[in-house]
């Protein structure tokens, strides 16, 4: 167990399945206290009641990170019990690959909803409690295809190069003020992700737990490191550290 993180206050975004999952489950057991958010309200409270078997407190909050109210809300919520957040993760998430010219703009917009403008929410409404402590964390989940482009991704990937510039520029104006944020680049991971079931997918692919795990090494690192880009890839497994300052 992780010292460091006993009775931090960690909120994950698209906790209800997949590597936001994961991420829920490690945290809980390094004795954090947890506002996990997505949409599905049921796999949401699963995953909750999972968590809660470890002894730290958990909310579970469903919230769409695209609309500006609920995230509002659930900061609301999350801060009258909380009081503050030490760590945030923003993972929730959503891509679709396809020729250019198959990808309606429907799928675009909903990409950047969620992958883009959601980040920007729901740190706009946390930021500020973590400035007034000047500290905290963010993880900011971007992809491999946030660095390296491929064919019939071209929406995807200009989500994830956004989320990719976004965090960086961020980063750069935050250190200063006691707060990191870092980038964190997974190539393929065994979930939900672009509909297609786990046990369908090349089977060398990442488990969630490889990453949830290495989110953890980033939030504990020497409080005076910090560590700006991380990709995790099958083949670079474990993890390659790109830039520490
Ligand atoms: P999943 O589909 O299992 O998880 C996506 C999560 O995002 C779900 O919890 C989902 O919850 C949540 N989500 C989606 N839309 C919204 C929304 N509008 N509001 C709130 N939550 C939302 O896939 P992964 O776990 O694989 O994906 C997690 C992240 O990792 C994503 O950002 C993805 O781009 C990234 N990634 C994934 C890779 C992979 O190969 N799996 C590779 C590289 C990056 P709900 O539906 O309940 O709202």
């Amino acid at each position: 167990m992780k010292k460091q993180l006993k009775e931090k206050i960690v909120l994950v975004t698209g906790a209800s399945s997949g590597i936001g999952k994961a991420i829920a489950m490690e945290f809980a057991k390094e004795g954090a206290n947890l506002c996990l958010i997505a949409r599905r309200k049921e796999e949401l409270s699963r995953v909750a009641k999972q968590c809660l078997s470890y002894g730290g407190i958990v909310l579970d909050i469903p919230t769409d990170v695209t609309d500006e109210f609920q995230v509002k809300k659930m900061i609301n919520e999350c801060i009258a019990s909380f009081k503050r957040v030490d760590i945030l993760i923003n993972n929730a998430g959503y891509g679709r690959y396809g020729p250019f010219l198959k990808i309606p703009i429907e799928e675009w917009d909903r990409m950047w909803k969620v992958n883009v403008r959601g980040m920007v929410l729901v740190t706009q409404e946390v930021l500020p409690y973590m400035v007034t402590s000047n500290s905290g964390h963010i993880i900011n989940i971007s992809s491999i295809h946030g660095i390296h482009t491929s064919a019939n991704a071209s929406a995807y990937c200009a989500t994830k190069f956004a989320v990719t510039g976004l965090t960086e520029a961020l980063s750069k104006e935050l250190w200063k003020q006691g707060i990191k944020v870092s980038l964190v680049c997974p190539g393929g991971v065994l979930t939900h992700f672009l509909g297609t079931p786990p046990e369908e997918k090349n089977q060398e692919f990442l488990e969630p737990e490889e990453v949830a795990k290495l989110i953890l090494n980033i939030v504990t690192a020497p409080e005076k490191t910090l560590i700006q880009r991380v990709i995790i890839t099958p083949k670079t497994r474990p993890f390659v550290i790109q830039e520490i300052i």
